[in-house]
């Protein structure tokens, strides 16, 4: 089994630091943090997907 693509959202604003999967971190860089509203860069969303 291999678990889903994560990144770890942290809001630049708020501080809220939230698990999210590719879907979920497109969401926030298009609307922003679901908590405070503020908005998201890719850096807040843990930048590019991790390879090895
Ligand atoms: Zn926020």
């Amino acid at each position: 089994m291999t678990p889903p693509p994560t990144h770890t959202f942290v809001c630049p604003e708020c501080r809220r630091s939230i698990e999210v999967d590719d879907a979920m971190r497109a969401t926030l860089l298009e609307t922003g943090c679901v908590v405070c509203g503020a908005p998201v860069t890719e850096e807040d969303v843990g930048g590019a997907p991790a390879m090895s």
